[in-house]
């Protein structure tokens, strides 16, 4: 039988956001557990191909959660467009678990919208699923706790302006620049990347950049690319349009995912107040609720303006403030808005406003695993503190031994060689040549 202990010896962390370690998250009680399978960031493939090829072990693994947190409900959120892989994952179904079919929009894998969408329960602001009886975690997660193992690898999808689409088991502390590679290197002039998703990933023109555990995806797009531009905007320029040109249409918050649970969160309010005199209350109300989906930012808003960064902004503001002067809710205090189902995001429509729409092609998965002959295994690489080197420069090592130890009194994962060799330096990573 599978501990909580087991879990943490193993070091999964949540594989599909910021790493939560899963020993944590599991070591608690619900009535239901939900797969997140929606994988809402365009381009990304990594998680349907994952059901599709391991549909047995990503239920055994939603299985063994169901059990340790005692739940006697589990759902499969996948999008229904993916019809072979729904029929696939249908095929394996075991008592308990169920499949729900996801519409095609974004961000349906965000976790408080997929609690809605399979459930029909709302979250309310500031809290997490378990308030309402739910454990949500990812497929890579699931397939991780029931691969009863250290984990070693990640898995990926690499996108856009690249030779093949291809989806890739990579060696933890490999880099990115190795798997871009493998899917045939890029094809437009000045490559950079978004790393995490062209939706909430991030800029970075750093080849060398490390596969972690968290790594889901990296989309490849040339530096002139409009989407790269609204990446790279600096806070003088949004902070400066949005007084300029805000034309308070709120198309922003119409749209907003989080609006539409009920929550109150209104940037088209948090543009106002950069052209107005505001008290600060005024000014932030709801803002720490913003789950920087970008959606505002690059689908809603007909000005190109940059409600997200903005609402991000003044989050950062109200989280400053003591605990009791903020906005608090507990279950039950909102509902969602009555138009939510008819104001989601359809994903064609967004690639092709962020003009991504070509790049869209269905990146299977690569045969073999990513491995090389050195890595460079980061210590911290998720939320949480950093883990305690147990190695020494000199040693040896196996795939799977623990060379990080987590601080027994802080929240952390172990960590795990993921190639036999040396260990040549230990410094924030761990250097292993093979
Ligand atoms: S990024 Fe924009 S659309 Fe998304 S939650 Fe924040 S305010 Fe709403
Ligand atoms: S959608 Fe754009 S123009 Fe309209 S209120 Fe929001 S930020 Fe302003």
């Amino acid at each position: 039988m599978v501990t909580i202990e087991n879990i943490k010896r193993w070091g999964v962390v949540g594989a599909g956001g910021a790493g939560f370690p899963s020993h944590v998250k599991f070591d608690a009680k619900a009535e239901i557990v939900i797969m997140n399978g929606a994988e809402c960031e365009p381009l990304l493939h990594k998680d349907k191909e994952l059901l599709r090829l391991y549909p047995n072990e990503c239920i055994e693994g939603l299985k063994i959660i169901m059990d340790l947190v005692g739940a006697s409900r589990g759902i499969i959120g996948i999008k229904g467009k993916y019809k072979e892989v729904v029929d696939v994952v249908k095929a394996h179904l075991v008592d308990g678990v169920e499949v729900c079919e996801l519409g095609n929009y974004y961000p349906a894998g965000d976790e408080l919208s997929l609690v809605f969408d399979t459930t029909g329960r709302v979250v309310a602001p500031g809290n997490i699923p378990l308030t309402v009886g739910c454990v949500v975690s990812n497929v890579e997660t699931m397939l991780n706790v029931a691969k009863k193992t250290a984990v070693t690898t990640s898995f990926l999808t690499v996108a856009g302006d690249v030779q093949n689409a291809i989806s890739i088991e990579a060696v933890i502390g490999s880099t990115l620049g190795d798997c871009i590679q493998l899917a045939g290197g890029a094809l437009c002039e000045d490559p950079v990347m978004i790393v995490g998703g062209p939706m909430m990933g991030r800029f970075s023109d750093d080849f060398s950049e490390l596969i972690t555990k968290t790594t889901g995806g990296v989309v490849v797009l040339d530096r002139s690319h409009d989407l790269v531009r609204k990446y790279l905007r600096p806070k003088v320029e949004y902070d400066k349009i949005a007084k300029a040109s805000c034309d308070g249409c709120s198309f922003c918050t119409e749209l907003c995912p989080r609006y539409l649970l009920g929550h109150p969160i209104e940037p088209h309010k948090n543009m106002r107040s950069k052209g107005f005199e505001m008290t600060v209350d005024q000014l932030i109300a709801g803002a720490e609720f913003c789950c920087e989906c970008n959606l505002c930012s690059f689908y809603a808003c007909p000005e190109d303006l940059d409600p997200k960064n903005v609402s991000a902004d003044l989050r950062k503001l109200i989280q400053q403030k003591p605990k009791e002067e903020r906005l608090s809710f507990k279950p039950g205090d909102v509902d969602h808005h009555p138009m939510l189902e008819y104001r989601k995001a359809p994903i064609p429509k967004l690639m092709r406003k962020i003009q991504i729409d070509q790049f869209d092609r269905s990146a299977p998965m690569h045969k073999s695993v990513l491995t090389t002959d050195f890595v460079k295994i980061p210590l911290s690489q998720h939320i949480g503190a950093p883990a305690d080197p147990l190695v020494r420069v000199g040693e040896t090592v196996k795939v799977g031994q623990i060379i990080g130890r987590p601080d027994p009194s802080k929240l952390g994962a172990f960590v795990h060689a993921s190639i036999a060799g040396e260990v040549t330096k230990v410094d924030q990573y761990i250097h292993i040549k093979g």
